[in-house]
């Protein structure tokens, strides 16, 4: 008869006969990554079924037989359980493991894409060091299989943890990928007449932990010791997928998704993943008037002079502002503001509208900006007709566009003379009295408000290779002859101590305590999540 077991709420294990508190229901790979040890493994992911074909995360477990090995991915936690994770059997286990991981593993490292970043190489280093015993020639496999649009498979580097095959039996469903044959002749294939073509497909490259399945779009174009990374979002759409960014002497190579249990977990869209490209293609490098290039200081002193003058010839109401919601908070919350105290306007509308797309019930969102929540934030109306028919006020003689622009608001503003603060080289920019090239989120520390009211933030990863600055800050130069004093917005945290007495939402928070995983602005406390140790990012990532 099996004796029933009580599931102690803070189960009390020991691990190498220390002492430790854990959660229930965790396995011992993620209980041990949450006292900060950690114990290796390649096919287990914590967003996936547990497998336990790999063999690599084998410690032993003491008991009433005595002590026996065990994995510890499909070991779950429990009061009174003891483990031994770092003995002399255990490095034996795993140099064991290694070895045969090994056993026909092309060892091409100097030309492997995943090389500086692999799970074998780590792992090696750490629990291999063997002596090569193996005195056969290697099974060879396929190279460079086309898999899909944007991946390709080197069956020989594959170790057949089936991270990629649950990913897509379990994560998207569409179960693409499929482990063919026996023995050593066991291969990843994608079934006959199908390829690895769904929107979410580029996340197998994330989990493979070796260099089996790479990026098409990446692939050879850095070695990623060459990379620095930081902390930032998505703003392919209103879901605002948290990422790592990862670049080199300001150009972004790519981005990855970073673990968020309340916005992606451990995915991304592919969609998402390439909107990286976007901060590359057509920017705005320059400032102009009139399509003549100028210093960026003669533009933000035109423009201003532009507002000056139309405030003098027709009042307060001839200003219009448009925000945007692919503009950060800080950049609509200074435009909206600073037309009330500058002008004493209240005409700032916003044009969000011509961004659509497709949507899924994973994490695509149909609104393809990140920050329509921020705009309703601010209380910036995002209605189309709104904007539209104050457009059409024959009282508006200078319209202030922050990076929004498109067909039907340039076809309205044929004939009103135009600021334009943007990211891209767009027709608005190229045909604006004045144009001002404002940084992209990679370039600056920024806040957005994604779909399910989540305030979270990208921090800056390099310095704009152009004249672009953050938008609020040339906002601020664009309004401040028209202050008597006007002050001076220097860092992000400036703007943010004007918000926290205008925006209640954000009365309690300054930017740099804005944690990484970001904060809900829904007024229903949220367990404020604690930063996670290195060992239990080793196992989200
Ligand atoms: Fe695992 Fe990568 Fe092989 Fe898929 S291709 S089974 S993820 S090693």
């Amino acid at each position: 008869k099996l004796k029933k077991r009580s599931i102690s709420a803070m189960p009390t294990i020991k691990i190498d006969d220390v002492e430790y508190d854990v959660e229930a229901g965790q396995n011992l790979i993620q209980a041990a990554a949450s006292v900060g040890i950690t114990i290796p493994h390649y096919c287990y992911h914590p967003g996936l079924s547990v497998s336990g074909n790999c063999r690599m995360c084998l410690v032993e477990q003491k008991g009433p037989r005595g002590t026996m090995a065990t994995i510890a991915c499909n070991t779950f936690v429990n009061d009174g359980m003891e483990f031994l994770v770092d003995n002399d059997n255990v490095k034996k286990m795993r140099q064991g493991v290694m070895e045969f991981l090994l056993l026909n593993h092309p060892i091409d490292c100097p030309i492997c894409d995943q090389a500086g970043e692999c799970g074998l190489q780590d792992y090696y280093m750490d629990y291999g060091l063997y002596t090569n015993r193996s005195t056969v020639p290697k099974v060879h496999k396929a190279k460079a299989v086309d898999v899909g649009p944007l991946v390709k498979l080197d069956q020989e580097r594959c170790i057949l943890c089936s991270r990629c095959v649950r990913f897509c039996d379990e994560i998207t469903g569409t179960n693409e990928l499929v482990i063919t044959q026996r023995g050593e002749k066991s291969r990843i294939e994608t079934f006959p007449g199908r390829e690895l073509d769904n929107p979410y497909s580029a996340n197998v490259v994330d989990i493979c932990p070796v260099g089996a399945l790479t990026s098409k779009d990446f692939r050879f174009k850095k070695r990623v010791w060459f990379l620095s990374t930081t902390q930032s979002i998505c703003t392919g759409c209103a879901k605002g997928c948290n990422t790592y960014l990862d670049f080199e002497q300001g150009t972004t190579y790519r981005y990855r998704p970073r673990f968020n249990a309340e916005v992606n977990e451990w995915w991304m869209c592919d969609e998402g993943r390439l909107s990286y490209k976007a901060l590359h293609q057509d920017r705005l490098d320059i400032a102009m008037q009139k399509g003549a290039e100028l210093s960026l200081a003669k533009a933000v002193a035109a423009g201003a002079d532009l507002i000056q003058r139309t405030m003098q010839d027709h009042g307060k109401n001839a200003v219009l502002a448009v925000a945007s919601s692919t503009a950060s908070l800080e950049d609509n919350f200074m435009l909206k503001h600073l037309m009330l105290q500058a002008l004493g306007s209240e005409a700032v509308y916003s044009h969000n509208y011509d961004h659509i797309g497709e949507a899924d019930a994973f994490l695509r969102m149909a609104d393809k900006t990140p920050n329509t929540a921020g705009l309703q934030l601010l209380n910036i109306s995002t209605d189309k007709e709104a904007l539209e028919s104050a457009l059409a006020n024959p009282e508006i003689k200078l319209v202030i566009s922050l990076d929004a622009d498109s067909d039907a608001l340039r076809q309205q503003l044929k004939n009103t003379p135009v600021i334009y603060l943007g990211v891209h080289q767009t027709a608005l920019a190229l045909s604006a009295d004045v144009t001002l090239p404002i940084t992209a989120h990679a370039e600056h520390d920024a806040c957005y408000v994604n779909a399910e009211q989540r305030l979270q933030k990208v921090n800056q990863a390099y310095f704009p290779t152009t004249e672009a600055r953050p938008a609020w800050k040339l906002i601020s130069g664009l309004f401040a002859p028209l202050l008597t004093a006007p002050p001076l917005y220097d860092d992000v945290e400036d703007v943010w101590s004007l918000m926290n007495t205008k925006v209640d939402a954000l009365s309690a928070l300054t930017f740099y305590e804005i944690p990484e995983g970001g904060r809900s602005l829904i007024p229903v406390s949220e367990p404020e999540a604690e930063t996670p140790s290195e060992a239990e990012e080793a196992v989200n990532s």
